[in-house]
């Protein structure tokens, strides 16, 4: 992870998303049902902003039957951020 390097921005959705999963609002680890499609408009858990269709929406369901849609590069931040999470302990 250290040596991924990230922008500005990308730094900001890894905290943001690291905060997202201490506090529960998004999963520490990858659920079981995950779907790559184009956007459906739905938001992004992650940066809060519309997906567009001509953008790839990574949809996510877990098995309580909770849905989170991602950017493809807020998921892979997410994804980063849970890791991080889990070397932590
Ligand atoms: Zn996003």
């Amino acid at each position: 992870m250290a040596t991924m390097p990230l922008t500005g921005r990308e730094r900001d959705l890894f905290v943001q998303a690291r905060e997202y999963i201490a506090s529960g609002r998004l999963p520490s680890a990858v659920p079981k049902s995950l779907g790559a499609g184009h956007g459906t408009g739905a938001t992004c858990c992650l940066c809060g902003q519309r997906i567009e269709p001509e953008q790839v929406e990574y949809e996510l369901r877990e098995e309580g039957g909770e849905t989170f849609h991602f950017h493809m590069q807020c998921h892979a931040i997410w994804q980063l951020a849970a890791v991080d999470q889990i070397s932590r302990g």
